[in-house]
């Protein structure tokens, strides 16, 4: 399959509006990993057209963040993104997504955009909500693909699409890892090797949090001072390790299977986040019988 780019809105509305059948579409800010390309995968698998947008997003940077270092590796990604089984590849100008008269933002009511990453990172969902309900307003009805390892993320899409009646089936696939357990992420290319290593503990905070569920805990705070105690002697800079109710995104006082473990922490320069439903499997674990 040969790789098509589509670089103006008129395109793409165009292109995406006239697919024959049904069409998977996988946002992405580029920087392709293994973790993206299972998404394309998953759209390959279910759909008769898959487009892959790479669009670095500025509304959902804070001032202080990584949007100038944000790796942007086009003709590499585009590499990736064919050899994944995508068709479509969006790439859009900043300029005209955003034009100097644009005024409109997307919101929520509920505390899901203003707790954790939106706690820690102000007006981020509300940049994320924008720029998706933007992207599916141009490529029209299909079935979206979105990575679990950004899990409020798909909270807060999912109730979005749910709340505007818009035409597109989101999917969440599973979070792909290294062979050593770290979440697959763009921002791993600013580790480090030490760093890579001290990245670890986000991953053994999860770890912690399922080997005190599988041990019988059910005390949330017990189970979150387990997994800030993995994360303190690992990181520079804890951000939280809290267990929340997989729906809403609320505080667990008790836990139950399936309530998911979040944490976030920076590493050197790199801001990373990750989780784990209790009771799933998880690397450095053995599988539940
Ligand atoms: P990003 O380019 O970071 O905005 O991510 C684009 C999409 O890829 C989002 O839906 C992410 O959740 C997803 N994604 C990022 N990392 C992973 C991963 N390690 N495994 C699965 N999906 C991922």
């Amino acid at each position: 399959m040969t790789l098509t780019t589509l670089r103006t809105l008129d395109e793409i509305r165009s292109t995406c509006r006239g697919v024959d059948g049904q069409l998977g579409f996988v946002p992405t800010m580029g920087a392709i990993h293994a973790g993206h390309q299972s998404l394309v995968r998953a759209a390959r698998q279910e759909c008769d057209v898959v487009a892959a947008s790479i669009f670095v997003n500025p509304l959902q940077f804070g001032d202080d963040e990584d949007l100038d270092a944000y790796p942007r590796r086009e003709a590499e990604d585009a590499v990736l993104l064919a050899a994944a089984g995508a068709d479509l590849l969006l790439l859009i100008d900043k300029d005209e997504m955003y034009p100097p008269d644009f005024a409109t933002t997307i919101t929520q009511s509920e505390t899901l955009v203003t707790t954790l990453e939106g706690e820690c990172r102000p007006g981020h969902f509300e940049g994320v909500l924008t720029v998706v309900a933007k992207l599916f307003g141009l490529v029209g009805p299909c079935r979206a693909f979105f990575g679990r390892k950004d899990y409020q993320q798909t909270v807060v899409v999912r109730r979005m699409v749910a709340d505007l009646n818009l035409p597109v089936h989101v999917e969440v696939c599973p979070t792909v890892r290294e062979p050593d357990g770290l979440a697959m992420s763009s921002r791993n290319a600013y580790l480090g090797d030490d760093q890579r290593a001290a990245a670890l503990s986000l991953v053994g905070a999860l770890r912690a949090a399922e080997q005190a569920f599988r041990a019988g805990e059910r005390s949330a705070p017990a189970i979150e001072a387990a997994m800030e105690t993995i994360l303190r002697a690992g990181t520079d800079e804890p951000e939280y390790a809290c267990l929340v109710d997989p729906l809403d995104m609320s505080r667990r006082t008790a836990a139950r299977a399936g309530d998911v473990a979040v944490v976030a922490a920076r590493v050197g320069p790199a801001r990373l986040i990750d989780n784990h439903s209790l009771g799933d499997t998880i690397p450095g674990l053995p599988a539940r019988p």
